[in-house]
């Protein structure tokens, strides 16, 4: 295994940058770090307090775990984590997954309602706790996964921001992992032994297509070991006019133009070619005139 220096100085890279290419953290920050008990979120803590010692700004930290009564859930594990390496903490509880279970039909899964009630606990603890980010555990692999799963499955271009304001303007939820490879935080959470507690108490039934997506993007790196940074670069590299997002392509302004099929001056200056006779749209009125 590689060595521990290694991957947390790999892993401290990749969550400063991210941290200034998105303004991620500002001098006064209070943030709110949801620890699930995953690798991911322990490894979030644990950059975001390394950060801090080196930032050239002051912020604060509070570790928020929510026990959202999955049965057997050892919220005593987190605490004790907390307490062990001093950071200021918060201990939530609330009843979600008997909710969860009385909405979702059996055998369907229960993962997209579960975070949404999650998301809403947290999102009103970071106002009450006067927190101004919520920081969560999001990295490299959940990015380029969510962008598949959503060109694949719903046809839409997008994926999980690094920073982004709530609809309502109340929360700010950052990512500082969105840089940081998925292998390299579970190689670092085992090296630190963090004590991980399994996300599947619940029973929830896998989530068959992004598994499946993980296992094409798995098997697609084994051939090319430049995909998933690749995609990632896809992420930050958007070419909008390659693209037919026709909203998109108003707002930057080039559909303003002068439209060069009506009008042959502006096609002219537009393509650089000079066209022949008059004007299009003339051609058009005349051929409709001839024919009318
Ligand atoms: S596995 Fe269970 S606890 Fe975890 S997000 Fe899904 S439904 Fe919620």
């Amino acid at each position: 295994m590689e060595d521990k220096v290694k991957l947390e100085r790999r892993l401290l890279r990749a969550a400063s940058r991210a941290v200034r290419d998105f303004d991620l953290i500002v001098e006064g920050d209070r943030i709110l770090v949801a620890v699930s008990g995953g690798k991911d979120s322990y490894t979030l803590l644990h950059v975001l307090m390394r950060l801090r010692e080196r930032a050239p700004v002051s912020f604060e930290l509070v570790a928020v775990n929510l026990d959202q009564g999955q049965p057997g859930f050892p919220a005593h594990v987190l605490e004790e984590h907390f307490r062990s390496i001093g950071v200021p903490y918060r201990m939530l509880k609330k009843d979600t997954y008997t909710i969860v279970k009385r909405l979702v039909p059996e055998g369907k899964t229960t993962c997209p309602v579960c975070s949404r009630l999650r998301r809403g606990i947290l999102y009103n603890a970071a106002v009450e706790m006067g927190c101004t980010k919520i920081a969560l555990g999001h990295h490299r692999d959940d990015l380029i996964e969510t962008l598949l799963l959503s060109a694949l499955y719903s046809g839409a271009l997008k994926s999980m921001p690094a920073r982004l304001r709530s609809d309502d303007g109340r929360n700010v939820v950052i990512r500082p992992l969105c840089y940081a490879a998925e292998e390299d935080i579970a190689a670092f959470a085992a090296a630190m032994r963090f004590p991980v507690v399994p996300c599947d108490l619940c029973g929830s039934q896998p989530n068959l297509r992004r598994r499946r997506v993980k296992e094409l993007i798995a098997t697609l790196s084994g051939e090319h070991p430049a995909v998933k940074g690749n995609l990632l670069n896809a992420l930050g590299k958007v070419v909008p006019m390659h693209l037919l997002d026709r909203d998109l392509i108003a707002r930057l302004g080039e559909a303003k133009g002068p439209d060069p099929w009506l009008d042959g001056k502006a096609a002219e200056e537009e393509t650089g070619c000079e066209l022949p006779g008059e004007p299009i749209v003339a051609l058009d009125a005349g051929r409709r005139r001839a024919g009318s």
